[in-house]
């Protein structure tokens, strides 16, 4: 009889020790944010771009902020499915169709695109991924600005300052000027209205470039970055910042 109620008593135990357990477990898990659900499109870039390298780097350092949730896909073909966009809060584009320049994207995933942003969802890019679909004079805006080729360009690659243009932006917040090793984008083009966050000084172009910048579209917001030639360029930590704090506004509108 006393060993039963000793093995009672340790049952009961147990089992309220176990059902506490499970309430703080599932308080945290409502108190948790939830993560920020990222599609990154990649799979096609020119040469010197290794784009398998730079989309990890992307996702990993995403990742790493404990914020987001990345799912990488190599064939722009799934912005097909407006329900399998519907899943996500953000769309990044690390794509440049070089190996397939009369690629573009069906009427329909155009449509889910630009349906995902202008909703409320965001859009993020980075360095030649403006380039893109040359036919689609809506992906222009999108962008807000674009590499063109024959007109746009840049200077050797290597390290220059990058200046932070406004300093009370939540994406900039607290960040100092810091030295790029990266292309220095210069000449894109487009006439949308854009906030510029990051500049620098182009020796190609002798103006002042936007070399990371953010725009409205619809009720959605779009977060473009220049930097990204390669893996070594994503290796700034300022560059790290900006693009998680960068992708987090774009598809929350804040920074928490
Ligand atoms: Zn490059």
């Amino acid at each position: 009889m006393t060993r039963f109620k000793t093995t009672l008593g340790i049952s009961i135990t147990v089992l309220a020790l176990l059902a506490t357990t499970a309430f703080t477990f599932l308080a945290r898990a409502a108190q948790a944010p939830k993560k920020i659900r990222v599609l990154l499109v990649t799979g096609d870039d020119v040469s010197v771009h290794p784009w398998p390298v730079v989309s990890k780097a992307i996702k990993d350092m995403l990742a790493a902020s404990g914020r987001f949730e990345v799912r990488v896909c190599e064939d722009p073909g799934v912005l097909e499915s407006a329900a399998s966009l519907a899943r996500y809060d953000l769309v990044f584009l690390d794509f440049y169709n070089a190996s397939t320049p009369t690629l573009t994207l069906s009427p329909a995933a155009k449509e889910n695109l630009l349906n995902f942003v202008s909703g409320g969802k965001g859009f993020a890019l980075c360095h030649l991924s403006s380039a893109s679909f040359k036919e689609w004079p809506e992906f222009r805006q999108l962008c807000g600005r674009c590499w063109v080729m024959g007109t746009s360009g840049h200077g050797p690659r290597g390290v220059f300052k990058a200046r932070i243009a406004q300093k009370d932006h939540p994406i900039t917040q607290g960040l100092e000027d810091f030295e790029a090793d990266d292309e220095l984008y210069a000449k894109l083009q487009g006439d949308a209205p854009i906030n510029v966050l990051v500049e620098a000084d182009s020796d190609f172009s002798k103006k002042t470039e936007p070399l990371v910048f953010t725009l409205e579209y619809g009720k959605g917001r779009v977060f473009h970055e220049t930097f990204g030639h390669d893996g070594k360029a994503l290796e700034n930590p300022t560059v790290q910042k900006l693009t998680q704090r960068g992708c987090e506004w774009a598809a929350t509108g804040k920074v928490q």
